[in-house]
């Protein structure tokens, strides 16, 4: 079979695919209104003679590159949705939607999925099996718009064996991948906790139960969870984000509402946190005879890297951009990405790409003046393209 230079033919179309980031970037549209850029994904697909489906799990865009009926199936995933901040960048393709920005990256995975469609339908070459690609909306916001492609039959005909995708990450230079076997990302789980007291006069407080006060204990013992009950090796965050209660300075409240953040990267912890959680709050609100309702929402799962999609992604990026680029992510982030739902189903690899100027500020995600460098967006096309390329024929084979 004909040799394709992936390293080569993505960088022939680097022009085009900058171009696609920028069209995206421009007109960023938050989680499930991504119907602007639904629409020039399934444009460029089409012109390419890919088979397009639209609308899939809102406005999902999915495409097969079909090559051998026989042959295994891999899915290569971008995520399309922006993010509700105001972009404070000066670049001339900045957001022309106020209050809406492309800041985690997102336009440029749209834009790379299209570059390794463009890409192999150039080659000619009937593929050992086949390519679907997946345009996902709402990776942003919980329940996230994973689920609701798997609902409406993403991952089957034809059915995907497995699954890839690339995060940018300006915070590691272009040229350099990184990526680690088991989990990488944090299940993220959310929990709403309502104290109930009684209210009154802030001059008679013993007629009262001050939901305030109740309140302050809790979260001091919540704390008390990661710090006392956990394994100190386990990694486990518990973060509140949400605080409110009370009207008035001398008016005290009947009730105190509040919410935060739980990330694990343990099954059998994340399992337990609940438990852990409503035993510490019971118990603080009970010796103050306050009551408490309390919600908890499993969001994303543990985004887990399966072993052979992980060697897969590896060789792909040693031919791409060497060996020494290539990095083994020590520690999973305690960040939730809903790329974890497909992995579930099937084995999945997701990884960071590099894409960090070597030169100026460089600002994290979700920063308003989040940039990344577009020098990374024909690596990460010839990346995913070469991985695609190496399963499908490694796959047939067996
Ligand atoms: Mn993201």
């Amino acid at each position: 079979m004909k040799e394709i230079k992936f390293k080569e033919e993505a960088a022939a179309l680097a022009d085009e695919i900058i171009e696609w980031r920028r069209q995206i970037h421009a007109y960023p549209e938050l989680g499930c209104k991504e119907f602007k850029t639904a629409n020039l994904i399934a444009d460029v697909l089409r012109e390419l003679d890919i088979e397009v489906e639209t609308e899939v799990g809102n406005t999902g865009v999915v495409g097969v590159l079909s090559g051998d009926d026989n042959g295994p199936t891999i899915a290569l995933r971008a995520d399309m949705d922006a993010l509700p901040i105001q972009e404070e960048t000066d670049l001339p393709y900045a957001s022309q939607n106020n209050g809406v920005m492309h800041a985690c990256g997102h336009d440029a995975h749209v834009a790379m999925v299209l570059g390794v469609a463009k890409l192999l339908t150039e080659t000619e070459i009937k593929l050992p099996g086949n390519i679907k690609f997946i345009f996902q909306p709402n990776e942003e916001q919980p329940p996230g718009g994973a689920k609701g492609m798997i609902s409406d039959g993403v991952l089957s005909t034809p059915e995907v064996d497995a699954i890839a995708a690339l995060h940018v990450n300006p915070q590691l230079p272009t040229g350099m991948l990184a990526v680690k076997e088991g989990p990488i990302m944090a299940a993220a789980d959310k929990f709403t906790v309502k104290i109930k007291g009684q209210g009154g006069h802030g001059a008679a407080p013993h007629q009262t139960v001050d939901p305030i006060i109740v309140t302050t204990h809790v979260i001091q013992a919540l704390q008390t969870i990661v710090s006392r009950q956990v394994d100190p090796l386990e990694a486990v965050v518990l973060s509140i984000g949400e605080l409110q209660g009370g009207s008035s300075f001398n008016v005290i409240a009947e009730e105190v509402n509040f919410a935060g953040t739980v990330r694990t990267l343990n099954y059998e912890l994340r399992k337990k946190m609940p438990q852990l959680i409503e035993k510490t709050i019971s118990g603080v609100v009970d010796s103050f005879n306050a009551e408490y309702d309390l919600t908890y929402e499993k969001g994303y799962p543990i985004l887990d890297n399966d072993k052979i999609m992980v060697n897969y992604i590896e060789n792909a990026s040693d031919q791409i951009i060497g060996k020494r680029k290539t990095l083994q992510l020590n520690n999973p982030s305690m960040g939730g990405e809903d790329f974890a739902y497909y992995a579930r189903k099937v084995p999945g690899v997701f990884a960071h790409l590099g894409a960090g100027k070597s030169s100026g500020e460089i600002y994290p995600w979700h920063h308003p003046k989040f940039n990344l460098d577009e020098a990374a967006l024909s690596i990460g096309t010839a990346i995913l393209g070469q991985l695609a390329y190496d399963y499908l024929l490694d796959q047939s084979k067996s």
